[in-house]
């Protein structure tokens, strides 16, 4: 029997400097008042609410812009984690990091506290993409970020395709960037258009011409293949790593592991139960402060919910989802017909079965979303 695989825990800052336009991540403009408040009640979660006896196996600080919070602050959120947690000592540790924020200060005081992988959230290295995305950072000040990234033992830079004004060649020019600068790990995401976002609203009033769908697609591929030509591996629909790389806490989440979190937003999976948080950030400090629980919601799992999150989670993996499980599930599930869904998506060429395992065909891959829909 394989051991039981350890708990990963996520934590959230709900901060930036400034809101990118295109952004519907829980966040909202960094101040110093509500962030000290924020992290007396981020401790206070932790200290009440950490699940006993389950030792951890990541542990990742997302925003938001965790860098916001400088070093120091940092540093003091991954101890209290392990304060009240058994973290692993060959635990993945993640940070995320803006570049223009991450200086070599950050470098000295996380490694001390046992960070080990950090992302940095690069998008392009285009200036005029970068003023396409709003960004506050400049190309120089990433490459100044990457070079403090550097010092830790995996280090991953994200990018961003599909932006409106973007040609494809700055969008392969970015690509072949990230490989120089020797990352071993990129996440590469096509700009989406979310509801309620200025930029969405924009587009939709027509101030804004709305993304080509076409040119994405061709940005998906000359991306992809400039990635792994180089020896970055796609392992997910989005993300590329070189061998022993691949983010172990992203992988437990499609994977369907368990994980808890902490903070606004934070979503956490155990015992065949999802909760979450409240989103708002001063909502959820006014609740912590008094000495309310921060949840918004919770769900036990269903046989419809095990089989659909299996299907759309497993199937953003290269490596596919088993395909005696998934079929198993959807006759729990009672989903008559899911074979002959999955027979027309392989005649289609968007689905293929390799060693008991389905997942989408390289020409499948750009289109994972509307095949995974086609199957649920
Ligand atoms: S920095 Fe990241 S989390 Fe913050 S607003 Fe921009 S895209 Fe969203």
């Amino acid at each position: 029997m394989s051991p039981e695989p350890g708990l990963g825990v996520y934590v959230h800052i709900p901060f930036c400097l400034r809101k990118c336009p295109y952004c519907d991540f829980a966040s909202v403009r960094y101040h110093d008042g509500l962030a000290d408040r924020y992290l007396d009640a981020l401790r206070g979660e932790i200290d009440t609410l950490a699940p006993a006896g389950r030792p951890v196996a990541t542990v990742y600080i997302g925003g938001g812009t965790p860098t916001t919070l400088g070093p120091e602050r940092l540093g003091r959120v991954v101890e209290w984690v392990r304060s009240r947690h058994e973290v692993r000592p060959d635990a993945e540790v993640t940070i995320e990091a803006n570049p223009g924020a991450f200086k070599p200060h950050f470098a000295e005081v996380l490694l001390d506290s046992g960070v080990n992988r950090v992302s940095v959230g690069v998008q392009s290295f285009d200036g005029a993409v970068l003023r396409s995305l709003e960004r506050i950072h400049s190309s120089a000040e990433s490459l100044q970020a990457l070079a403090v990234a550097r010092r830790f033992p995996t280090w991953s830079l994200d990018l961003m395709f599909g932006v409106m004004g973007q040609s494809l060649e700055q969008a392969i020019r970015d690509a072949q960037l990230a490989v120089e600068s020797g990352a071993s790990h990129v996440s590469a995401y096509c700009l989406t258009l979310e509801e309620g976002t200025p930029l969405h609203a924009r587009v939709s009033q027509g101030l804004t011409p709305p993304p080509d769908p076409g040119l994405q697609r061709a940005m998906f591929e000359a991306v992809g293949d400039t990635l792994e030509a180089a020896g970055l591996r796609r392992y997910e629909i989005s993300n590329f790593a070189r061998p022993g790389h691949a983010s172990r806490h992203n992988l437990a989440y499609w994977r369907r592991q368990e994980y808890t979190g902490y903070g606004a937003s934070a979503h956490s999976y155990i015992g065949g139960e999802r909760r979450w948080n409240v989103p708002d950030p001063t909502a959820y400090v006014g609740r912590v402060e008094a000495g309310a629980a921060p949840e918004a919601g919770r769900e036990a799992e269903t046989p419809q919910t095990r089989y659909l999150e299996t299907l759309m989670l497993g199937l953003r993996m290269r490596a596919g989802v088993g395909l005696e499980e998934l079929t198993r599930l959807a006759t729990k599930a009672g989903e008559a017909g899911f074979e002959d869904r999955v027979a027309s998506q392989e005649a289609l060429g968007w689905l293929e079965r390799i060693e008991g395992r389905l997942r989408l065909t390289r020409q499948g891959l750009p289109l994972g979303d509307s095949v995974i829909r086609a199957l649920a």
